[in-house]
Order: C-alpha cells, then sequence, then structure tokens
C-alpha cells in the first residue's frame, strides 16, 4: 500500500489517498471542495481526474466496492 498525492483540478489544494495497487480508477472526493472525481492512476500517478456528479459518483463507489469483494478482502 502507498500514500499518493492528489492535487484537486477544481481547486488546487493537495489531498492524499491510499492506494492498494500501482493502478486505480475510481471515486475520489476533494476534502476542500468536496467535488466528486473519477480518478486514474496508473504507475501511482495521475492519469486523468474527471469531475463527475453525485449520482455517477455513488455508481463508481458502488463498482469500486463490488471490485473489491471479487479481490477476496474483507468488507
Ligand atoms: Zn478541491
Amino acid at each position: 500500500m502507498s500514500m499518493v498525492k492528489i492535487t484537486c483540478p477544481k481547486c488546487n489544494v493537495d489531498g492524499q489517498m491510499s492506494l492498494l495497487d500501482s493502478r486505480y480508477e475510481g471515486p475520489y472526493r476533494c476534502w476542500k471542495c468536496h467535488e466528486n472525481f473519477l480518478l486514474v492512476m496508473d504507475s501511482n500517478a495521475v492519469k486523468s481526474c474527471t469531475p463527475m456528479s453525485q449520482e455517477e459518483f455513488e455508481r463508481q463507489r458502488e463498482l469500486k466496492k463490488q471490485r473489491d469483494r471479487m479481490k477476496g478482502g474483507a468488507d
């Protein structure tokens, strides 16, 4: 597990997130402006960070939960 720094594209504040893999695609919420993003990471670097609606954010969160469950991790 590693901590990565994510700069919010909206308000430019730095946030942190822990990653289990060097790759990640899923929801990220800025702690400051509370904007929801779809975050794509590869090799611990941000590939894209695109704003999404609350609805889309909830959907991505569900997808991530399902993926984590399939990996056999404890819920
Ligand atoms: Zn922000």
